[in-house]
């Protein structure tokens, strides 16, 4: 599990600043969910060596009526979501009535929280902040978040005392993602454990309707609890005499409250469920098409690097012409998941419910299937026979040997001259060529490069 930030405050505090920082590495993935969170933006950040999750919620002006409903309307889920709420406030303005606001009701919540003193750039940091202590929130932390100064020890700070419980946590729910296993040991793991199974969507694609179904409506019963609005709740099952477990980020529950569904929904509630998974199932609904929040999971999934299987769901009653345009338009959005198992089913008529399994199945034997470094080297030879990879600085870049680097993603670790140099589009080629000739389906592959041997 990752650990969640939210940063919060008025507008012009450098809430976005802080936000673009922090998302700013390679790794780093920012979503707008449009429609689904009005002003609030997620990423998942690396900054140094500390993976979390962090929300930007926009600002609160104070200038609504009452500072209590504005915050209830853009930055209440995003606090309650979050472990820590980072309380953005500005050097050069001093204290303000809308942070007074903001404190006060940030003082009710029973949620680790730091005030944070921005833009102490070129001022005297301390006799500037002095003022913001009338706040009551305690300590608190100064930064110049355009400049970056003070950002990692913010990180810092505010994470250091939940590494104890995100570490317990970890140890709890032993997954064999942990970078410290080398790729046998993972291998291993892998094999001996449930297939970790995560359901999701944007709200009303049918993912409790597909959830109950998979599970059968008495067994559901059991599992309605009440649940918060951030845990997914953990399903062991069985099927086809493999082990899983269902990661319901829905909230499985009895007919009649399924109309629940979009109150229920939390995007840090799914993308910690992709963090946990082995496979994600991403349902979209047929009807609307491919939209910008699908992409927009599509995206945090890849970048996991979680084995996909994608359902198409309320395929029932829709006319043949219909059905063909959609066919083709989803051909078109979803070329770059073309790795992927598509499944058109009905999870209200149960239709096509069944054939998931063996795409799940499929998917998570390919991303957990042995790969011996011999192969790979013949593999990465032949793709290097076929079609050489492009001169730098007039020396021609040359890959020596491969071996494997994990699994759950395949990572495939390629040694060689200059590798660190090798251009996006002859490393897409060379994920292809590995792709076809270990005859994976379902997982992406991740190629890495060190250079020398
Ligand atoms: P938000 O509305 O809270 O998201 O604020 P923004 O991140 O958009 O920042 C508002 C303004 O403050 C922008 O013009 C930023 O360039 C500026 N700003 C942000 N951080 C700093 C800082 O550390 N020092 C200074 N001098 N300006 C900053
Ligand atoms: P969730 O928010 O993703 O969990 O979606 P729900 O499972 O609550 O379903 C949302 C709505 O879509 C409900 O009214 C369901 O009855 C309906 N629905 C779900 N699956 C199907 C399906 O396969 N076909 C049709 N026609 N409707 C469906």
């Amino acid at each position: 599990m990752l650990p969640v930030i939210a940063l919060v405050g008025r507008p012009n505090v450098g809430k976005s600043t802080l936000f673009n920082r922090l998302t700013r590495s390679r790794d780093a993935l920012v979503a707008d969910f449009p429609g689904l969170t009005r002003d609030r933006k997620y990423g998942t950040a690396s900054f140094e060596q500390r993976q979390f999750i962090v929300i930007d919620t926009g600002g609160i002006s104070g200038d609504e009526v009452g500072i209590d409903a504005a915050m209830a309307e853009q930055s209440l889920l995003a606090i309650d979501e979050a472990d820590v709420v980072l309380f953005l406030v500005d050097a050069r303005d001093g204290v303000t009535s809308p942070d007074i606001g903001i404190a006060n009701h940030l003082r009710k919540q029973q949620k680790p929280c730091y005030l944070v003193v921005n833009k102490v750039d070129g001022l005297d940091g301390d006799s500037e902040s002095a003022d913001f202590y009338t706040l009551g929130l305690g300590g608190l932390i100064q930064i110049a978040a355009s400049h970056g100064r003070g950002v990692s020890k913010l990180i810092d700070a505010v994470l250091s005392p939940l590494d104890e419980a995100f570490a317990d946590m970890h140890i709890e729910q032993t997954t064999a993602q942990d970078e410290e296993l080398d790729a046998e040991e993972q291998l291993k793991l892998l094999q001996a454990l449930p297939i970790k199974l995560a359901i999701v969507g944007k709200p009303n694609v049918g993912k409790s309707t597909l959830t109950n179904r998979i599970l059968g409506e008495e067994r559901v019963v059991v599992y309605d609890l009440p649940g918060t609005t951030r845990d997914s709740i953990f399903i062991p099952m069985q099927r086809d005499e493999r082990d899983y477990v269902l990661i319901d980020t829905a909230g499985v529950r009895k007919r009649r409250k399924v109309a629940d569904a979009v109150e229920k929904f939390s995007i840090v509630k799914t993308l910690q469920a992709i963090e946990e998974a082995n496979v994600v199932l991403l349902v979209v609904d047929a009807r609307e098409g491919i939209s910008d929040q699908d992409l927009s999971l599509l995206g945090f999934i890849l970048n996991a690097g979680r084995s996909l299987v994608m359902a198409v769901n309320k395929w029932d009653g829709l006319d043949h012409d219909i059905k063909e345009d959609i066919k083709r338009e989803l051909d078109r959005r979803l070329g770059f998941v073309d790795f992927a198992r598509l499944h058109f089913i009905s999870a209200l008529h149960g239709s096509g419910v069944g054939n998931l399994f063996e795409s799940v199945q499929e998917a998570y034997a390919s991303a957990t299937k042995r790969i011996n470094t011999s192969l790979l080297t013949e593999i990465m030879d032949m793709a290097q026979a076929d079609h050489q990879p492009p001169l730098v600085r007039g020396r021609r870049i040359k890959m020596k040997y491969a071996h494997a680097g994990g699994y759950n993603p395949p990572v495939v670790v390629i040694h060689g001259n200059q590798v660190k140099d090798m251009p996006d589009s002859y490393k897409r080629y060379l994920t292809n060529y590995y792709r076809k000739s270990l005859q994976v389906m379902g997982t992406p592959i991740k190629i890495e490069f060190r250079e020398g041997a």
